[in-house]
Order: C-alpha cells, then structure tokens, then sequence
C-alpha cells in the first residue's frame, strides 16, 4: 500500500476545528454512540463507494462474523520450526465481545492476522462475512477488509509523518468514503484525543498513539474489530475508555469484536474468553469475571507445551492440552 507522507487533507475537513463545526451528518456506517446511550440507533449504512452491502449482527445466534476451520501456520525450519497455529477451528460469533488468551508464544497474533485476512494459513480456511479468503484476488482480499475489518496492532502502526488527525482518516480517504465529523468528534473526545490531534506520533506517549489507533479503527464503522492486545500500552484509566469504546461498539452498534489480551481484567470485559494452547483452543469461559479469567488462563499455561511456547511443528497427532479452562459460566458483571 502506498501511503501518501505528505500534508493530508482528510475528507472530514482540514483541522481539528472543523470537528467542531455543526454540519448535517452524512450517512456512514454504523458506529458506537457510547455517550448517548439513548440516542436511536442509526440504520446501519456504508457510504458510496463501499463495496460490500453491511450485514450488522446483533444476535450470538445469527452467523458466525468469522469462522477459521483447520487453521495450519508454520514458521521457520528444522529446529527452529514451530506451529503456532496446528489444526485451529473456532467461530467468532457475530454482536459478541470475544477475548483471546493464551501463553506467550501460543499463537493469538498468528490467528488475529488470519482471522482479519492481513496473513494466510497453510491449509485452512477463513470465511468472514461468509466469504472464504481463499482465492479470492488480492483486490477483492483488500476491499473485503477495507469494508468489514478495523485492525488495532500491538505496536500501533501509525505512519509517523501524519498528524493523529491525518492516521485516524487516512483509512477512510484511502476508501475514498466520507466520514461523519460528528461521529470523529465523539470517538476522539471519548478517547480524549481533542487537544492531540496536530501532533504527530513521536509527539505522542505511547497511550496516545494506540488510542489513535482505536480511533482510526473505529472511525469507519467495520463489522468487525480485531485488537492485538489493545491496552498492552495504556493506564488503566486509558485502557478502561479503550476498553469501554469496544463494548459499546458492540453494545449499541452490533459490531463483533475480537481481542488479545494477557489481562484477565480486559478479558472480563468481553461476553466470551477463549483460551488457546499450544496452537488449538484450550477452553472457553462466558461472561467470565477476572478471577475466573485468571484462574484458567493459569490453568493453561502451566498445561501447555513445555515452555508456554507454541508447539513444535509435528506435535498435531497430540491430544489437545487438557480443555483445561473447560467451558464456564460465571455470570461476571461486565
Ligand atoms: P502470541 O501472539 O500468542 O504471543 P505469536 O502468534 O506472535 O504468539 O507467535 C507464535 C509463534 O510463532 C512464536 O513462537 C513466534 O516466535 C512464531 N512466529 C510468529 N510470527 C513469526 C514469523 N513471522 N516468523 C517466524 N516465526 C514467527
Ligand atoms: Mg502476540
């Protein structure tokens, strides 16, 4: 992807100010309102040019937003070899708050890249929005993520040349949509991001940067949202209005998310935690509280593969790791 390093000019306006200015939304995609949590929820519409008719879930029962069956991926070789993912199949329910956890190591960033299309399994498949990926041509790959898929990496990927304005709508220019100032201004006000918005990312502490990252993710309304460890780098307070934006993406818009964490209390935030192991699942637990999340993900990692890693490649004829989180309800207050 080219990304243009010069002075961007964003479809929501040239500053920050124009955030400010009332205009008549336009329509956009479905988008969380976490701060009027009794507004009326917007008819759920993609903007001109979006390829991909919006299909918002609110139901865990309807399908599945993601579906990943017999995912294989293997690095490296020799010695060296190892497969964090040996067999995975798992479904990621539509309108739900799924939390990945697992040792160090045991695969959730290889499935989260899967998963959101942006790597591809050995063998395997993918099916998002009831699309299987494979074979499909990299411009559809592309657009189907551009339309469905908001990404928050672990170390941000912000392109430091932008301001956190010009990052934040950089995904929605490239797709040649129009974004609702409004609904900018409520994301960025809800991530306290108003006075950062001409700094550019050196000029930001590391919690500010994957919060512009939260905000470009969210900015365009995806179906789905797939987080690597999103509040790895924040305080809680930070991590908490992260954290909070992604429940009420799913809440109030019916928008699916998916996130990697290594903290129970994060996890407790989301409807169902799944634990992984040795690449392939290792239990689940639903509406879990961080005890519950602490307590299995202990469980796992002291049954996983000998140093917590991932398995060595070979291993697939191994019985699963013990289900040891088993599949709990524990009825956590979220
Ligand atoms: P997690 O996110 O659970 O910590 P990862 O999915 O990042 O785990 O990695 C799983 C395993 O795969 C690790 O052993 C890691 O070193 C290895 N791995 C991940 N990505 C690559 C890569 N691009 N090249 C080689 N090995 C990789
Ligand atoms: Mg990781």
């Amino acid at each position: 992807m080219t990304i243009p390093q010069s002075d961007v000019r964003g479809p929501a306006g040239d500053d920050a100010g124009d955030m400010h200015s009332p205009q008549q939304p336009q329509p956009v995609p479905h988008q969380p309102q976490s701060q009027d949590p009794h507004a009326q929820q917007p008819a759920p519409q993609h903007a001109p040019g979006t390829q991909y008719a919006p299909q918002p879930h609110h139901s865990p029962a309807s399908e599945p937003a993601i579906r990943a069956i017999r995912l294989v991926k293997t690095y490296g070789e020799g010695e060296a070899r190892v497969r964090p993912l040996d067999g995975l199949t798992l479904d990621i329910a539509a309108g739900c708050f799924t939390a990945i956890m697992g040792p160090s190591g045991s695969g959730k960033s290889t499935l989260l890249h899967m998963l959101a299309g942006l790597d591809t399994p050995d063998s395997g498949e993918v099916i998002l929005a009831g699309t299987p990926l494979t074979g499909l041509s990299d411009a559809r790959l592309t657009a189907l993520r551009r339309d469905r898929i908001g990404f928050i990496f672990q170390a941000f990927n912000l392109v430091p040349a932008m301001t956190a304005r010009e990052n934040i709508l950089l995904p929605s220019q490239l797709a040649g949509r129009t974004v609702d100032r409004t609904i900018v201004r409520r994301i960025v006000d809800r991530l306290g991001l108003g006075d950062r918005l001409h700094h550019r990312p050196h000029e930001l502490s590391g919690g500010q940067q994957q919060r512009v990252a939260v905000a470009r993710a969210l900015v365009t309304g995806p179906d789905v949202i797939v987080a690597d460890e999103p509040t790895g780098n924040l305080d809680s307070a930070s991590g908490d209005e992260v954290l909070g934006l992604l429940r009420a993406s799913v809440d109030d818009y019916g928008q699916t998310v998916v996130m990697v964490t290594h903290d129970p209390q994060a996890a407790a935030r989301a409807d169902r935690v799944l634990l992984l192991a040795d690449g392939r699942p290792a239990g689940e637990l639903h509406s879990p509280t961080a005890e519950a999340v602490a307590a299995a993900l202990t469980r796992v990692t002291a049954g996983a593969g000998q140093a917590g890693g991932a398995a060595p490649a070979g291993a697939g004829a191994a019985p699963v790791p013990g289900h040891a989180a088993g599949t709990t309800h524990t009825g956590g207050a979220r």
